[in-house]
């Protein structure tokens, strides 16, 4: 099935503000809530398309690279969401907890405990993922971008414990120490992981002043990644172990750049090589000439073209093309001639013209030959 325009989705305009979009998530997501439709795999699909829709939409950033390149921009297939943008918003618009183990069964990986005074063994974090966009030529040579994120990080002041003085536990009043709870929330009601202890049935007696018993914060980080050359749209960096910190001293995320290239103005990509077309005069093509020609480099070199050169042919220059990856070496720059007939011809050169023509007779009743593309 073809992916819907996110926007289509949620029924909301291109221009929808951010509060628009949540109000149409909210009554997507519980008219569609899997609590409520048990066993109906299509209203399952539905939530599931809302939550991506409004996953993008209302992140600012990802919207932006959704607006100008569809859903190449946010979703080139290797990677998936992360979901870490819907998760923070969740109790935001459910009031409070209940959905995640929900939202855990169904995307995996993005969520995470984030009750106060979690109790639970240690947990690994949430990895994450940036997008970025550089030149078509960084992407030939490699080159280095400065990526602005945020992350969880291990608390600073209880050193990640989540407690205050090293206090030890108590049992959790939300649950009476048995670590479920039910609510109803309007039409439904479900038996879900407590919010507080996050089933655990235990609470900090002393939750840190300063991350609430969370143990995390989130902290925005600068990180210089280096892009090798030969990278694609497509291509991704990952940076291991910086993503989110993992609950309870779990090991952290990592962080995965992905990277999109911008198109060049006469050069396009086929692997590692480069293809152009230059356009060369009919005299030039007849009697042959030499053109300089630019390179990815920024240089110029010499190109000969023979004499009697036909339309289309395809000239190669040597390590020209894309570094490769992991190497040294390049690919080649193709050159195809494209010959240009000149549009107006002043009344000399038209004589001139005339002259070449009957010199050297024409064929008014050319042989066909089989048709080619380009
Ligand atoms: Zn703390
Ligand atoms: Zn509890």
């Amino acid at each position: 099935m073809a992916k819907r325009d996110y926007y289509e989705v949620l029924g909301v305009s291109k221009t929808a503000t951010l509060d628009e979009i949540k109000k149409a998530y909210r009554k997507l997501a519980i008219a569609n809530h899997p609590d409520r439709n048990q066993g109906d795999a299509a209203a399952e699909e539905r939530f599931k398309e809302a939550t991506e829709a409004y996953d993008v939409l209302s992140d600012e950033k990802k919207r932006g690279m959704y607006d100008q390149f569809g859903f190449a921009g946010v979703d080139p297939s290797a990677g998936g969401h992360d979901y870490s943008n819907v998760y923070r918003d969740f109790s935001d618009i459910f009031g409070g907890g209940g959905f995640e183990d929900i939202f855990s069964s169904f995307f995996g990986g993005g969520g995470r405990s984030q009750g106060r005074g979690a109790q639970r063994g240690p947990e690994a974090g949430a990895s994450l993922r940036y997008e970025v966009e550089i030149s078509f030529k960084d992407a030939v040579f490699g080159t280095k971008v400065e990526v602005s994120y945020a992350h969880q990080v291990a608390c600073d002041v209880c050193g990640g414990s989540g407690s205050q003085g090293g206090s030890g536990t108590k049992v959790c009043p939300t649950c009476s120490g048995s670590g479920q709870v039910r609510r109803s929330s309007g039409f439904f009601a479900i038996a879900s992981t407590c919010p507080t202890c996050n089933g655990s049935g235990q609470v900090i007696e002393n939750p840190c002043a300063s991350c609430h018993g969370n143990g995390l914060k989130r902290k925005q980080q600068k990180v210089k990644v280096t892009i090798p050359a030969g990278v694609d749209t497509g291509s991704r960096v990952v940076l291991r172990g910086m993503g989110d910190a993992g609950p309870n001293g779990g090991p952290s995320g990592d962080l995965y750049v992905y990277i999109n290239v911008r198109e060049h103005k006469f050069f396009v990509r086929q692997e590692y090589d480069l293809f152009c077309q230059v356009p060369i005069s009919i005299t030039q093509a007849s009697l042959g000439a030499e053109i300089q020609v630019p390179t990815i480099d920024g240089q110029s070199i010499k190109l000969t073209i023979p004499s009697g050169v036909q339309h289309g042919k395809m000239l190669r220059v040597r390590g020209r093309g894309v570094t490769r990856l992991n190497s040294t070496d390049r690919g080649d720059m193709y050159i195809k001639l494209m010959i240009a007939v000149p549009k107006r011809l002043s009344s000399k050169a038209k004589k001139l013209m005339q002259e070449l023509s009957d010199t050297l007779g024409e064929d008014t009743n050319p042989t066909p030959v089989p048709f080619t593309q380009g």
